[in-house]
């Protein structure tokens, strides 16, 4: 870690230690060596955070913001930030979307309301870039959506992918930039979108609760990011050891300390996110990362990794979830009936689950990995879709 980067670090210690009570036990507890401090979790922000005892909220700061993240996980959860803090993301974001250009008509579709933040940062983002916005939110009905961007043609849409692809026609001749967030297209998706011409990029990395972390130049790959190494502090750790990864093309989970979020903090967080470090050929000289899913959708099986987003990519546009059997070492994939007669080609779609992962192909060829598929009328669901599910 850089001097400078200590030295932030170290006032953001100094700081909990006089005035956040959850964070000056952590330190007293563990010291202050950040590779000792246990890792911070959803969990544990809903059991201490502003919906808990509000232990980890600092003292001595004016709350600005709050926001719910997300609620797709039962129980709400929020989180606050004060007024600098929140521009201090704007602005990192401002690099994330410096893709959009004055002269851009922009269709903002990030979900507004409910005290959802994507909305609310984005719409500020693009009034520093200065572009003309159309706010018009993923909550809107889709026709309503529709009818906007018919009549005012935007050349740029910003929002959530599954959003994107509800709204988009082929006809929309007038758009040339997507800029996404929130969840990674699928390889169809992203063909569909390149067919029309379409700038791909991501709008950058970022959750609510440990808000910006990467960014993305024109040279890289659409899931990999670039560290704001200013900013977060990002760890990879071995998704069943927890120890620190350090070496390129090791899949881990991603985990960050924001060094300038002194209200809410955010240390040694567990984001949930599927990376590793990558080597790139930009000038941007900044360790980059790459995107692999959610660590939910991870699935280790006769000691091959896979994962769900490489059988979302396969059966796409179907809508599918995977149910694991250990004992047989056997995925299933259930694929949702829809009105229309469905067949699929067995042998097609296992051959292209082999190009899809290497390691899947191994497992089916020496025959440790077992495929199935299975028609369902309705696919698992809680509150939201769940992807992977254990027998
Ligand atoms: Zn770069």
């Amino acid at each position: 870690m850089s001097e400078k980067l200590n030295e932030k670090l170290g006032k953001l210690i100094e700081f909990l230690k006089a005035n956040n009570e959850y964070y000056s036990e952590i330190f007293k507890e563990y010291g202050e060596d950040l590779r000792n401090i246990p890792f911070l979790t959803s969990q544990l922000i809903r059991l201490h955070g502003l919906a808990g005892t509000k232990k980890m909220i600092s003292k001595n700061l004016k709350i600005g913001y709050i926001f719910s993240t997300g609620g797709t996980t039962g129980k709400p959860k929020f989180i606050c930030y004060t007024f600098d803090e929140f521009e201090i993301v704007v602005d990192l974001l401002c690099q994330c979307y410096q893709f959009v250009e004055e002269n851009d008509i922009v269709a903002n579709l990030f979900m507004a309301g409910n005290m959802w933040a994507s909305f609310i940062f984005v719409n500020k983002v693009l009034q520093k870039r200065n572009c003309s916005i159309l706010p018009i939110s993923g909550t809107t009905n889709i026709e309503l959506i529709k009818n906007y961007i018919e009549f005012f043609k935007p050349n740029c849409i910003v929002g959530i992918p599954t959003q994107i692809m509800q709204v988009i026609s082929k006809d929309y001749y007038f758009l040339k930039k997507v800029l996404f967030a929130g969840e990674l297209f699928t390889q169809n998706q992203l063909k569909f979108l390149y067919d029309m011409s379409c700038l791909v990029r991501s709008a950058g990395y970022a959750s609510v609760d440990a808000d910006v972390i990467g960014y993305q130049c024109i040279e890289l790959k659409i899931n990999q990011h670039h560290v704001f190494t200013e900013h977060q502090i990002v760890e990879l750790i071995d998704l069943e050891s927890d120890e620190s990864i350090a070496e390129e093309d090791r899949v881990g989970q991603i985990v960050v300390t924001n060094l300038d979020r002194f209200l809410n903090p955010v240390i040694r967080y567990k984001t949930g996110d599927l990376g590793r470090w990558v080597k790139t050929n930009c000038k941007c000289n900044k360790p980059t990362i790459e995107l692999l899913g959610r660590f939910d959708d991870w699935i280790r099986l006769a000691s091959y990794d896979f994962y769900y987003q490489d059988f979302a990519n396969v059966f796409y546009p179907l809508n599918i979830a995977l149910k694991i059997n250990r004992n047989e070492s056997k995925v299933t994939v259930l694929i949702e009936k829809t009105s229309e007669e469905l067949s699929i080609d067995y042998d097609e779609m296992i051959e292209k689950l082999k190009r899809e992962n290497w390691q899947l192909r191994e497992g089916i060829e020496e025959k440790l990995i077992k495929v199935e598929f299975e028609f369902v009328s309705s696919l698992p669901k809680t509150n939201k879709k769940i992807n992977v599910i254990y027998e």
